[in-house]
């Protein structure tokens, strides 16, 4: 029951979500659409901080939990979700005017005489989903490439504002989990430096990018395809006829590796020459001694 209520609260949180990225990039050509992207995004917030009270304790999900008849504003849900004895959750200061900023535009929105300013409206857009794309990941287990449509996601990253924001949100979670820069890939999607190692593959913490780890057979690391190097000009081949007929491969039945691994077989390779030359001379030698020559 507890979780079928949370799990409500989150779908419908969701389902905003999705609206309100569907009217961002709708406002791109038409801006009065900004106001609808903006109230479905607070509706999304409001229910993604009540999902996590739910989490908690159903009842927390009511303003006054001995009359539960009107359900908290998002300024309760947050004090309560910060409470050390309720939530344990943190809010920057900075993420707390946003969200004010994103309620003041929402109740702006409703009254008939609004005067707004479509661009701030914008700005203050990007920043609430890149908050809340962080607070699906980390206290409601979703990530945000689970809600909203790939083509939108990637629509957005054009956006230098909402690419800005992300981006900030990926390195500081990238500093909370201890990832080291030497460990960080280059995204080929948004081509920042947010591509980390994951169990199933890469996962870049900005665009959410994920692609497919492949292993170097020499070695057994990770690597992304494009990495591994091809070592194969190093086997003993034919080049006749524009066909390359390799006819002595050293024994190794693969023939592509990661970067160090190739530096390291290569040199395997070369000694492997220098002893056959050698034992090619000695039988020579011997041969020739053979003959009596
Ligand atoms: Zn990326
Ligand atoms: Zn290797």
């Amino acid at each position: 029951m507890e979780k079928t209520l949370q799990l409500g609260l989150l779908e419908n949180s969701h389902r905003f979500l999705c609206e309100a990225a569907k009217k961002a990039r709708l406002a791109e050509d038409q801006p009065d659409e900004w106001m609808f992207a903006a109230s479905a995004l607070v509706q999304s917030v409001e229910l993604a901080l009540k999902a996590a009270l739910a989490d908690i304790h159903p009842v927390l999900i009511y303003e006054n939990i001995d009359n539960p008849k009107r359900s908290v504003t998002i300024g309760i849900a947050i004090s309560r979700l910060t409470n050390k004895s309720i939530g344990k959750i943190e809010f920057t200061i900075k993420d707390k005017k946003r969200l004010d900023r994103a309620i003041a535009i929402r109740n702006e929105i409703t009254h008939s005489d609004f005067s707004l300013n479509f661009s701030q409206v914008e700005a203050n857009f990007h920043e609430v989903f890149a908050f809340l794309a962080e607070f699906n990941r980390r206290h409601l287990e979703t990530n945000i490439d689970e809600i909203i449509d790939a083509a939108d996601l990637v629509a957005f990253l054009d956006n230098r504002k909402h690419h800005q924001e992300m981006l900030l949100r990926a390195r500081t979670r990238l500093e909370d989990e201890g990832i080291e820069a030497h460990s960080l890939r280059s995204c080929s999607y948004c081509t920042e430096d947010t591509f980390v190692e994951e169990i199933d593959g890469f996962r870049c913490y900005l665009c959410h990018h994920l692609e497919p780890s492949v292993q170097c057979q020499n070695c057994g690391e990770s690597f992304l395809e494009e990495e591994l190097e091809d070592f194969s000009d190093a086997f003993q081949a034919d080049y006749s006829e524009g066909r390359h007929d390799v006819f002595y491969n050293y024994g190794y039945d693969f023939h592509k590796a990661c970067p160090e691994c190739v530096a390291e077989i290569k040199q395997h390779i070369y000694e492997l020459e220098q002893q056959n030359y050698f034992d090619q001379m000695m039988e020579d030698e011997y041969q020739d001694r053979v003959r009596g020559n």
